[in-house]
């Protein structure tokens, strides 16, 4: 068997690894005689773009670049890798907004998806890449190139009146790149993740076979690849389910000062789960003193709002912010403000601090591209992001912040989001490879701060913040998982890793897809 090594470096310190490359200096004859050959770049400046990701934490030169212009040219690379005598490793980058080096491919191949994003793109037959078809089950579903943008899918969607029902906060992120981890928001308490609004994938495996796989078909492959970490198969296809698109948001943020209260309401509310009467969307966020009007969900607010909302914070050390959402139709605004009292009684922010905006649909789901260009204008975007997301049991919450909030990040002066908020385990279908805690209700917890110099700071705080969750005993797991041992993941996996092993060995036995992953070095 040829043994891959990975050299990425997950150190702090970016650098390149070794410079041996499957070829020399020019792609192999065979490789140019498939037709690719045009494609496929080895210079300086395409292996240079996609040698690092959003985190900017990593970097690993690939040998070559494929922007492909059908799902054609993607097999016949993955094909040509798995049937040559030196296999080189090849990673599907959908907007590279991983943060740590989840998406390169060090000395392999990174196919740059998006260049199919425009233009044709399908087998070369000018099919379009988003195509909706409103009269299926239900409400529809949309077909959607893995290398498409969320917001382009959801614009596209919209000219039906339909729109996916989960969503990640961002839209600028790939379908096969959120498909690839899961895609969670404030609406997965609701309808699950994003990989659990899933009719069906074209998927081409590490053999460079396409197989098309539902719960029906080929059922094993299209759970693996849910969740899977790009280790199974490329995403070119996914069947996403569709419903009727509100026109309205009535979008409200309530302030507390006792974590207690906030998290009792957050889980009072994602218990009402019919949607009818309920919120459509819950989510939460953490408001540290200095930091409560300096990230990029704070544009919500008025100058008036943010003034008194610091105050609040300076006075307690933080506050915590109930985010909600209630989605509505524009003849029915007079029913939203009678649902909305309904919805707010009962509950126990601090009184005086509630806040309420009405936005168009599009505008709420694409409420972080506003901060985005924010930040773009100030240098502050593409920075240094050691993010760290976790899942934490219901049931060791509260000592997660007194360790965590209460006591490491207390005089935190980071900038960057802190969310967190409650998801239910039994809209996660088991079979799917991704993990989430023994839990029927756990806390996903975003700590995205970002810094130009305190990232090594930061860093250590993250990993402070494992350490005290190790323990504590408190048994989370990470989304969007980085470890660099397979000890650590086959922990990660616990139950599950036998089943991702043998899907490995099914699909890429020879370990070529998304190495970046540091999951499996060697084939199988
Ligand atoms: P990439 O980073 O390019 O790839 C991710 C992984 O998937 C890599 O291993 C890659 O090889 C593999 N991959 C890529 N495309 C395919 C494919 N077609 N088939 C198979 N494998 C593939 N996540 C959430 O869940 N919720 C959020 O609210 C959220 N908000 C975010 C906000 C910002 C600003 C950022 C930067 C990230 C956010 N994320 C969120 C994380 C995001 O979902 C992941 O980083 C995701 O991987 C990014 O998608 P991408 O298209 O950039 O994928």
């Amino acid at each position: 068997t040829f043994l891959i090594v990975l050299f990425i470096t997950s150190s702090l310190v970016p650098t390149v690894g070794p410079s041996h490359r499957p070829w020399p200096e020019e792609l192999p004859e065979e490789l140019q005689a498939l037709g690719i050959g045009p494609r496929t770049r080895i210079d300086h400046h395409a292996t240079t773009r996609a040698s690092t990701d959003f985190g900017r934490l990593t970097q690993a030169l690939p040998a070559a670049v494929l922007y492909p212009s059908s799902v054609h040219d993607i097999m016949t690379l993955v094909r040509f890798s798995y049937s040559s005598p030196k296999p080189f490793t090849i990673a599907p980058r959908g907007h590279g907004h991983s943060v740590r080096g989840q998406a390169l491919a060090p000395h392999g191949v990174v196919i740059e998806m998006t260049s199919m994003r425009r233009g044709g793109g399908g087998d070369g037959d000018g099919e379009p890449r988003i195509r909706v078809s409103p009269a299926g089950s239900v409400s529809g579903y949309v077909d959607a190139g893995g290398e498409q943008f969320w917001i382009d899918v959801l614009r596209e969607t919209l000219k039906y009146g339909l729109a996916p029902m989960s969503w990640t906060d961002y839209l600028y992120l790939t379908v096969g790149g959120t498909l690839s981890n899961a895609g969670v928001s404030g609406q997965a308490f609701l309808h699950g993740p994003q990989i659990s609004n899933v009719y069906e994938l074209d998927v081409i495996t590490g053999k460079g076979e396409m197989v098309t796989c539902s719960e029906d078909h080929e059922p094993d492959l299209f759970f693996a690849v849910l969740g899977g970490l790009g280790q199974f198969g490329i995403i070119t296809r996914a069947r996403i389910a569709l419903e009727p698109a509100p026109q309205m948001v009535r979008w409200v943020r309530l302030i507390y000062t006792n974590f207690e209260a906030f998290a009792r309401d957050q889980e009072k509310l994602i218990s009402l789960d019919d949607g009818n009467k309920g919120f459509n969307y819950v989510e939460g966020s953490i408001l540290m003193d200095h930091h409560v009007g300096n990230n990029w969900r704070s544009s919500f607010f008025s100058e008036r709002d943010l003034e008194r909302i610091s105050s609040l914070a300076a006075q307690y050390g933080a506050v915590y912010c109930l985010e909600g959402a209630r989605y509505y139709d524009k003849a029915m605004v007079h029913m939203v403000d009678q649902e909305l009292e309904w919805l707010l009684e009962g509950l126990s922010f601090m009184p005086g601090f509630a806040f309420t905006n009405d936005v168009t649909y599009i505008r709420f789901l694409n409420r972080v591209r506003d901060g985005e260009l924010k930040l773009r204008s100030q240098g502050l975007w593409n920075v240094p992001h050691p993010w760290l997301n976790i899942f934490v049991p219901r049931s060791r919450i509260i000592d997660f912040d007194r360790g965590v909030f209460k006591s490491i990040l207390r005089h935190d002066n980071s900038t960057g989001p802190i969310l967190i908020y409650p998801m239910d385990r039994n809209k996660w279908d088991r079979r799917m490879s991704a993990v989430i805690p023994d839990e029927e209700i756990f806390y996903s917890i975003g700590l995205l701060r970002s810094g130009v110099h305190a990232w090594e700071r930061l860093e250590n705080q993250n990993k402070e913040i494992l350490h005290f969750c190790n323990q504590a005993g408190i048994s989370h797991k990470q989304y969007l998982p980085h470890y660099t041992t397979q000890a650590d993941w086959m922990e990660h996996f616990g139950s599950k890793w036998e089943t991702i092993v043998e899907r490995k060995r099914r699909y890429d036995p020879k370990s070529l897809l998304s190495p970046g992953q540091q999951i499996f070095t060697s084939s199988m």
